[in-house]
């Protein structure tokens, strides 16, 4: 037998966003002043209540393997905050935790796929989305939305996309990379198609709290019975409590779908990190006042971003009402040159940016979406101030 990487493994990319914002870590720590709009995770310290449960936890010996898919306080605290947040009964049979809602989503695929069978994503998408399909054997089937429907997919979108190999839907909202949200009428017209039709909605509602219009996020589990049962529902710490480091994500779902999560997930990998888990017991029954802290501030800041690039000559981007994302559209500026090189695309559009004026932002293109970049608003007012600046000056360097 020859050596060598398997098929399932060798068509696999590592994720742009994880690998950009390697490089701008690296390039600070060699004493280098990057602008970072890449990196999707919250600038903000751990709230102090949660880092002391983490030591509290280590302290009193939480430090041994839970219940493979989560020590039963934790589920409790998922389950009643599911109850209380979300409108969702579920019992904590019916919840797993793992390794970051990306673990929870990954698991998921990985229950439901068969080879060959279809995920319909709508584009922009996350960077991770198709990947986990193709490493669970699907085949992902992208749905583009536009920015004149400010990035949400409308029915007859959904219903062409739809075919007899049809087994899941990947629904985002808030979304990344576009911060665009689905209103309740768009959520009860892919309801009713996942009824019809007899599919599965994964719904990933990591972004639920950073929300700005406001509304409240709506589950789309919540629609009643017959969709509840075709529903995997996805969440996690990271953003809303700034635990990207923690490694703690959730799903919920119908008893069979969960009973495969649990069963491959302890075979796979086990509980996720002990003292992590209790961290986020802290974290789902505190008081809540920093999550609304924190998003006050990423509002404050794509106020201050939206203004900033919309102000740029040849650069757009809508004021998107979730998640901490603009999509920047480059469009006018992709045929231009930089010193004698074209601006060919949107990925030379952010290399040129990053080798010039030091600002990182995410080609479009790695989100199905060409034509613009991704940046968070995930950094300080002063940085984001000086980033816009430096973009309205490598804008205007293009001729
Ligand atoms: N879903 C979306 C849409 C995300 O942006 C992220 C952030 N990487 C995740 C899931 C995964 O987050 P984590 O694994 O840190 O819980
Ligand atoms: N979700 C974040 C992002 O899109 C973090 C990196 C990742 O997991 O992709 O940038």
């Amino acid at each position: 037998m020859p050596l060598g990487i398997s098929r399932k493994a060798a068509g696999i990319a590592p994720s742009a966003t994880l690998a950009l914002n390697a490089r701008v870590a690296a390039m600070k720590a060699s004493g280098e002043k990057v602008i970072g709009f890449a990196s999707g995770e919250p600038d903000f310290d751990t709230p102090v209540a949660i880092r002391d449960a983490m030591k509290a936890a280590l302290d009193s010996g939480k430090t041994r393997y839970t219940a493979a898919s989560g020590a039963p306080e934790l589920r409790n605290a998922i389950k009643d905050k599911l109850k209380r947040e979300n409108g969702l009964d579920y019992d904590i049979s019916q919840i797993v935790v793992s390794n970051g809602a990306k673990h929870s989503i990954f698991n998921a695929f990985f229950a439901l796929l068969n080879d060959g069978d279809e995920v319909i994503i709508p584009t922009p998408c996350w960077v991770s989305y198709p990947e986990m399909v193709r490493m669970c054997g699907g085949v992902p089937v992208f749905a583009q939305t536009t920015e004149e429907d400010n990035f949400v997919l409308k029915p007859s979108h959904i219903e062409a996309a739809i075919t007899e190999k049809t087994k899941v839907f990947m629904l985002t909202s808030p979304s990344n990379p576009n911060g665009s949200c689905w209103g309740v009428e768009d959520l009860q017209a892919l309801a009713d198609l996942a009824v019809k039709h007899d599919f599965y909605i994964m719904t990933d509602e990591i972004y639920e709290h950073l929300l700005y219009n406001g509304e409240k996020n709506i589950s789309i589990a919540s629609f009643g019975e017959k969709v509840k049962e075709r529903t995997i529902t996805i969440n996690g710490v990271s953003k809303t409590y700034a635990m990207t480091g923690f490694r703690i994500g959730y799903a919920a779902g119908p008893k069979d779908v969960m009973n495969a999560i649990a069963a491959c997930q302890s075979q796979a990998t086990s509980n996720p990190n002990t003292p992590s888990q209790y961290a986020v017991v802290k974290a789902l029954t505190m008081d809540q006042g920093s999550v609304e802290v924190m998003r006050k501030a990423f509002m404050e800041r794509r106020d201050v971003l939206v203004e900033g690039l919309n102000a740029i000559d040849g650069i757009s981007c809508l004021k998107p009402d979730g998640a901490f994302y603009v999509m920047m559209n480059v469009k006018k500026l992709i045929g231009k040159k930089k010193n004698g090189l074209a601006i060919d695309s949107c990925s030379t559009f952010a290399q040129q940016l990053l080798e010039h004026e030091k600002v990182a932002v995410v080609p479009g293109a790695e989100f199905h979406a060409p034509g613009f970049c991704r940046l968070t608003y995930a950094l300080s007012m002063e940085e984001l101030l000086d980033g816009v600046k430096r973009i309205r000056a490598f804008a205007e360097s293009l001729t």
